[in-house]
């Protein structure tokens, strides 16, 4: 860790009033704006207040960090996690902007650097808790130096309804009087309509413009599969992303720790989170992830928020996520830096019964058990939709999207579907005549013909139903529950241990009264499809053959760099900068500076290492 003087070390020179764009360009070598950037970034130099809503990777940072070095005085960031603070104030250091983060890991000196270069105004963004800043001692600690504006990340913490709710973020309320005049932004993620209201509430944000964008991923390629041999999937998903660092969530501990001991059995480097671990073991495994290029981070949903790396490739759901917003939150930490991700998820019918169990043995009340199975089956549906997922799950989120997106499983391979009703009866009569008291496992079984001792012991090898769907295999017959479950004709009863039960719209189909057409499941597990390989060459192709070889090469170089700094590569330089270097080759730092990515302090600190790498490639 580098000592305080160097942390606050005043690069950015040029005070007071600054023009927005002229500050993108010099500070972080950004050509232009991006989407609703600069409406936001006007308003608040303006003195403002705002709510920023955008997906993940759009760039909130910018909104609010050009503001305060447009701004007099000091900004002040509320962010939640110090693991967080101290990525951004890392690199906000390497773009020569003087920042620093407030918290309780600061020894006594670090402490009273922080509150000398507040006093004597020499610095630009300051970092803070939401418990601090609303402490006594933090409005005494400020005094009279001016500030430029508040800035509430990761605003949805305020709200109970995400899954994320910290009750230090309710007091926030209260800096709209007690730092009078001064603009304030909140900025989240996280976009439904109930957490929108509640931030703008709990916060005073009353005055507050909101700015949306779409949500839509364009760069994240959507692949839900059918789990088979879950850990062969894995394995050829991942041979896709040979080089590359992405996150595996599962569930339970417990997998967490066997999935990570067992791809690294496979030549597979990967290490392990969850909340359960020792803390110094968790974050040394978290900074790894970080600072290495070629990782697997196997995870509890334990690991994310705040995760700002943006060059995660993929991100892969061994276990059916908790609700479409999980999914898209943690499907949304892959590809930050816009480039091609993929998000992959398998799962089968144990997971909606073992999904069903977490919810009916929580202790939430009725009413939020109701939404949660409701959750659930709008996750399955997009699970089990034959059309675009990407239009399924931005439909989600209230968003109209006209679908063939080209970037997701069901597009790249259209599902064919098939007539399903004859099918369809035979399930819901089969759950009906064995009583509503049974398990789709042994549904099957009595459907299929399988004589057993179960279905003996249960007479139920003696009903007419007994074998009427022998002619279908019973793996599709696990794909039409899951579909009937998903369409909500059934539902899976905790109360009676897992039991399939009929919904009252299944009455309609015994009443012949309603078709129903079922997607037909993919090739088994271990060939090959389409969609995997389409998709991965869609990974590859941000850069030409030729081009491949100085950007490893660039890499290489980032890599010493990093660790030289101890920052993790990317604050160096994002993989997007690399690949432009890499297709323009610019051999003059006049060149260098017109890379995107590119600004003035990392011009001077790093342009010649990177010239000389691309002229030695050139020779
Ligand atoms: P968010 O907080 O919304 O998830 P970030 O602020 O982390 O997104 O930005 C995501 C990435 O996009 C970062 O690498 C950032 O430097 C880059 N970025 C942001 N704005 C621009 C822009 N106008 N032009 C180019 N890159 C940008
Ligand atoms: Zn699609």
């Amino acid at each position: 860790m580098p000592n305080l003087s160097e942390r606050i070390d005043p690069v950015f020179e040029d005070q007071g009033a600054q023009n927005p764009l002229a500050v993108l360009k010099r500070v972080y070598g950004y050509p232009a704006f991006r989407g609703k950037q600069q409406a936001v970034v006007q308003r608040v130099v303006s003195g403002r207040d705002a709510v920023v809503l955008f997906p993940t990777g759009a760039g909130k940072s910018l909104c609010y960090q050009i503001p305060a070095l447009c701004r007099d005085g000091i900004g002040i960031v509320v962010s939640p996690l110090i693991a967080l603070m101290r990525d951004q104030v890392e690199a906000l250091k390497q773009l020569g902007v003087r920042a620093a983060a407030l918290n309780s890991s600061l020894s006594q000196d670090e402490f009273a650097a922080v509150r000398n270069a507040l006093s004597s105004g020499s610095l630009d963004l300051l970092y803070v808790t939401p418990e601090r800043i609303v402490t006594p001692a933090f409005k005494d600690m400020i005094g009279r130096t001016k500030i430029a504006l508040i800035a509430i990340d990761e605003a949805h913490c305020v709200s109970q309804w995400g899954h994320d709710f910290r009750p230090e973020y309710r007091a926030l309320g209260s800096l709209k009087d007690d730092y009078p005049g001064v603009p304030r932004m909140a900025l989240t993620a996280t976009a439904d309509p109930h957490t929108r209201d509640d931030i703008i509430e709990r916060l005073n944000l009353q005055s507050a413009e909101v700015f949306t964008t779409s949500f839509d991923r364009k760069n994240i390629a959507y692949e839900i599969v059918e789990r088979q041999q879950a850990r062969q999937q894995l394995l050829q998903f991942l041979s896709r992303h040979k080089g590359q660092s992405g996150i595996v969530y599962c569930l339970s501990r417990a997998k967490v720790e066997d999935t990570a001991e067992w791809l690294n059995g496979q030549g597979i480097r990967a290490l392990a989170y969850h909340a359960g671990m020792d803390r110094a073991v968790r974050d040394a495994n978290q900074d790894a992830f970080l600072k290495e290029e070629e990782l697997c981070l196997v995870a509890t949903v334990a690991f994310g928020m705040g995760i700002d790396k943006p060059n995660v490739r993929y991100v892969a759901h061994l276990d059916l996520p908790g609700s479409v917003e999980a999914y898209y939150q943690e499907t949304g930490r892959a590809g930050r830096d816009g480039l091609p991700s993929e998000a992959w998820m398998a799962y089968g019918m144990t997971d909606v019964v073992s999904r069903t169990r977490m919810i009916e043995e929580g202790d939430a009340s009725p009413e939020i058990k109701r939404v949660e199975r409701a959750k659930l089956n709008a996750l399955l549906g997009i699970c089990e939709t034959a059309g675009c997922r990407r239009q399924a799950i931005l439909a989600h989120f209230g968003e109209a999207h006209p679908g063939h997106c080209g970037n997701c499983d069901t597009c790249l391979k259209p599902v064919e579907t098939w007539n399903g009703t004859e099918a369809a009866i035979i399930a819901l009569a089969a759950i009906y005549r064995t009583g509503e008291r049974f398990g789709a496992g042994h549904v099957i079984d009595v459907i299929t013909g399988n004589d057993n001792e179960k279905t003996q012991r249960f007479g139920h090898a003696d009903m007419p139903v007994f074998g009427a769907g022998k002619d279908i295999p019973a793996k599709t017959w696990q794909s039409v529950f899951r579909q009937l479950l998903a369409m909500g004709l059934v539902r899976v009863d905790h109360d009676a241990f897992g039991a399939l039960k009929l919904e009252p719209e299944a009455r309609a189909v015994f009443k012949r009264e309603r078709d129903i057409h079922f997607r037909k499941d993919r090739p088994a597990a271990g060939k090959k499809t389409k969609s995997s390989s389409a998709s991965a060459s869609k990974a590859k192709s941000a850069l030409a053959e030729a081009d491949q070889a100085l950007f490893e090469e660039l890499r290489a170089r980032r890599m010493e760099i990093a660790k030289e700094n101890g920052v993790p590569p990317y604050v160096v330089f994002p993989d997007t900068t690399l690949v432009a270097m890499a297709t323009e080759r610019p051999t003059s730092q006049d060149a260098l500076l017109g890379i995107s990515g590119v600004g003035q302090a990392k011009m001077e600190r790093y342009g010649d290492d990177f010239l000389a790498v691309i002229s030695a490639h050139e020779d």
